[in-house]
């Protein structure tokens, strides 16, 4: 027999989120293909940062979280979600959603976050908790250009902590990766970059690419 939805959760199915994009399955954005998103809006203006223009709250667009349940489906074989921004912990609702469901497909979460965990936990927010609870893997910590390290995968500055929050993941987990840049050309022409890289790497592909445009 087909479980009818409650009328409460009937609701949050079409609950809006603010996101300023995604990539469907990408290795560069934490442990295993990943489906990744970036959400839209973040208070912190870290000096640096490479994603300045998810910094506006109103900006980026609208997605309701069946729509992104829906592409995040279209790839099965990604090990699970990440998110992060923008700051996750602005739209903590929604996102708490979305991760439990992530979860009852047997997958996992990792999010990105400009707070500190103290600083979440601090913030007594009943939706922030929730949310927290949903993690298996959270990064936390401001991007501190002063602090840049690029040594460890994932992150930019040393200050910058990994939490693992269940069992799922632990830090022999973590040393097996690298850092690494994802290069895409979009169906609309436009070429899209993920991941992590000093900036001597990034200028060096720039160039490498400017050539194979002019050939
Ligand atoms: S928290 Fe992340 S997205 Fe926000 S300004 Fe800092 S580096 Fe950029």
């Amino acid at each position: 027999m087909k479980r009818l939805m409650t009328n409460a959760s009937f609701q949050s199915f079409y609950k809006m989120m603010r996101i300023h994009s995604y990539v469907n399955i990408t290795s560069a954005e934490g442990p295993g293909k990943r489906f990744c998103v970036w959400m839209q809006g973040c208070r912190q203006h870290c000096v640096g940062c490479y994603n300045s223009e998810t910094w506006p709250l109103r900006g980026g667009s609208t997605i309701t979280l069946k729509k992104l349940l829906a592409i995040y489906e279209k790839a099965p074989e990604n090990e699970g979600v990440t998110l992060l921004g923008g700051e996750p912990f602005l739209q903590p609702k929604p996102l708490e959603q979305f991760c439990q469901l992530v979860h009852k497909k047997g997958k996992s979460v990792v999010v990105f976050t400009g707070y500190t965990l103290e600083q979440l936990l601090q913030m007594g927010n009943p939706a922030v908790d929730a949310f927290l609870h949903q993690i298996d893997l959270l990064i936390d910590g401001p991007y501190i250009q002063a602090l840049q390290d690029f040594s460890r995968p994932w992150v930019g500055s040393s200050n910058q902590r990994y939490h693992f929050l269940t069992e799922r993941y632990c830090q022999a987990d973590i040393a097996a990766y690298v850092n690494k840049l994802e290069i895409r050309l979009q169906s609309d022409g436009k070429v899209r970059v993920n991941g992590i890289a000093d900036e001597a790497t990034i200028e060096s592909i720039i160039k490498v690419m400017e050539n194979k445009v002019r050939i």
